[in-house]
C-alpha cells in the first residue's frame, strides 16, 4: 500500500481580543483546511496535522504549518442569505472576505464602561468596534459615533458609569468568512455600515471588513503597493485599566 503523502500549509493565525470590564482576553483561532471550521489554536496541538509555528518576518504574521493529505477535503462552504445575483466574471465575486478583512479584531464586551471604551477608541485609533457576547459572537456594534451621540445629550442626561451596552447598537451585520467582497461592499453600500464582522462556522468574530480593506484590495489588484496602515492593538498596555490616563484631557471624557 502506498504511504500516504502530505504537503505543508500555511493557515493564518487570527485573534479576537474581547475587552471586558476586568481585563482583556485573547482568543487566537485558525480556520482548518482539513475541517472546513474555524478552531480555537488549542485544538492544533491535539492534531497530529500541526508541523508548528513560524512568523513572516516581513509583514509579522503568524502561520501554523499544517500537514494536508491531497485526499482531505473541507466541508462545504457555508451559504449566506444575503440575496445577490452573482457575477462570476467579475474577482469581487470570487474573492471571499477572509483574503482581506483584519485578522487581528478588536472587541469589547457588553459591560465595559464607556470611558474605557472612550480611551481604547482613542488610543488605537480604531473608529469603531464589535461588542460580543461571552461566545465572541457579535452582539452590537459600538463606534465614536454613538460617543458623540452620547454627548450630544441635554445635561443631566449622560451617566457617569455608563456601560458599553447603554450606548451601542443593539445589531450587527454580519458575513461569514467565504462570502465574496462584492457582497461585503454591497452590504456595507446599502446599510450604510462602515465596517462588518466576518464570523467563523461557530458564529464567533474572526475578522472585520472595512470600505478601506475593499479600497486596498482594489488598488493592489491594480499593481499599487498598499503599507500595512492597520491601527496598532497588539499592545497589551492599550487594554491596562489600571493606567491613570483617563482623565478629562480627552476629547470624549466628561
Ligand atoms: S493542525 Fe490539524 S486542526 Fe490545526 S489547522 Fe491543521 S488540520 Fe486543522
Amino acid at each position: 500500500m502506498n504511504p500516504i503523502k502530505s504537503f505543508p500549509v500555511a493557515v493564518p493565525l487570527r485573534s479576537r481580543t474581547t475587552v471586558g470590564a476586568e481585563a482583556a482576553f485573547v482568543d487566537t483561532s485558525v480556520r482548518c483546511p482539513v475541517r472546513g471550521l474555524e478552531l480555537p489554536l488549542e485544538e492544533c496541538a491535539e492534531c497530529r496535522r500541526d508541523a508548528g509555528r513560524f512568523v513572516d518576518v516581513e509583514s509579522g504574521n503568524a502561520f501554523i504549518c499544517c500537514e494536508v493529505e491531497p485526499e482531505t477535503s473541507p466541508d462545504p462552504l457555508l451559504q449566506s442569505e444575503i440575496c445577490l445575483v452573482p457575477e462570476p466574471e467579475n474577482p469581487a465575486n470570487r474573492t471571499p472576505v477572509s483574503e482581506i478583512m483584519t485578522t487581528h479584531v478588536v472587541c469589547v464586551s457588553p459591560d465595559l464602561p464607556v470611558r474605557e471604551l472612550e480611551r481604547l477608541l482613542l488610543e488605537t485609533g480604531i473608529s469603531g468596534v464589535p461588542v460580543v457576547d461571552a461566545e465572541g459572537r457579535p452582539i452590537g456594534m459600538v463606534s465614536k459615533t454613538d460617543l458623540v451621540r452620547r454627548h450630544s445629550r441635554p445635561p443631566g442626561l449622560v451617566g457617569d458609569f455608563e456601560l458599553v451596552r447603554d450606548v451601542m447598537i443593539t445589531l450587527a451585520f454580519c458575513l461569514p468568512a467565504n462570502e465574496s467582497v462584492a457582497r461585503a461592499a454591497a452590504l456595507m453600500a446599502f446599510e450604510t455600515v462602515h465596517r462588518v464582522p466576518v464570523v467563523g462556522s461557530r458564529g464567533q468574530v474572526i475578522g472585520l471588513v472595512s470600505p478601506l480593506d475593499i479600497l486596498r484590495w482594489l488598488a493592489r489588484g491594480s499593481g499599487y503597493v498598499m503599507p500595512n496602515t492597520a491601527p496598532r492593538t497588539d499592545d497589551p498596555s492599550l487594554f491596562d485599566f489600571s493606567a491613570p490616563t483617563m482623565d478629562s484631557d480627552l476629547p470624549f471624557a466628561d
